[in-house]
């Protein structure tokens, strides 16, 4: 399916989550839109860094990694990944323009999840989508390398969860604030308000003024 595609229908699921939830007092606001419309095209990232080497002509239809990347199970640890990085992207922005955007690494987390895994339902209409090992799964069919393994029925159904119902029940659970504490996400958000992340972002913001400092 074509980026753009992932990119406007993310922006209208997300977008109608928002309108269902905007009297509650903990809404899917602005930021979590665009989140998620982000987080929409994330999984095509390999594809689109192919652009340019085949804008010069240089065949890389084939991407060794994408079969990794673009992977249902394989979104569990790598949409944990990009979390990190939008966590510290954000606390970096903040404290650049002064604002105070709050959104946690599990709200992060979830968010990602959900619109990696509604980016691999929409895929099954047009591809096989790897799901674990070596099984692919499309809207059709169940595949190995070997051949098709048939299961119309099931795939319709993993289709539809995977483009629907566990994208809506994320987002809205994303709204929840956690009770448990101790949970794995909310100590991934603990460590890194750690003051080693701190250093972190103050270094790098050292290193931008010193970039800045040189140019001028
Ligand atoms: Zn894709």
């Amino acid at each position: 399916m074509s980026t753009v595609a992932h990119l406007l229908i993310a922006l209208a699921f997300s977008s109608c989550i928002y309108v269902f939830t905007r009297k509650s007092h903990r809404k899917f606001n602005i930021s979590l839109i665009c989140l998620f419309t982000i987080g929409s095209i994330l999984p095509d990232l390999l594809t689109l860094l192919d652009i340019v080497p085949n804008f010069f002509g240089e065949a890389t239809n084939y991407n060794p990694f994408r079969y990794y990347y673009h992977n249902i199970s394989m979104w569990i640890v790598i949409s944990l990944i990009y979390t990190i990085f939008f966590k510290i992207l954000l606390k970096f922005l903040n404290e650049e323009t002064g604002n105070q955007t709050k959104i946690t690494f599990k709200q992060i987390y979830i968010i990602l999840l959900a619109s990696g895994l509604m980016h691999f339902g929409i895929d099954m209409l047009t591809e096989p989508v790897g799901l674990i090992g070596e099984l692919f799964v499309s809207i059709t069919s169940f595949y190995t390398p070997y051949g098709v393994l048939g299961e119309q029925d099931l795939a319709y159904i993993i289709f539809i969860l995977m483009t629907f119902n566990i994208p809506m029940g994320l987002c809205l659970f994303s709204l929840q604030k956690s009770e448990k504490q101790n949970s794995f996400l909310n100590s991934c958000e603990s460590l890194i308000k750690e003051e080693s992340w701190d250093s972190l972002v103050g270094y790098v913001n050292i290193v931008i003024k010193e970039i800045e400092y040189s140019l001028v």
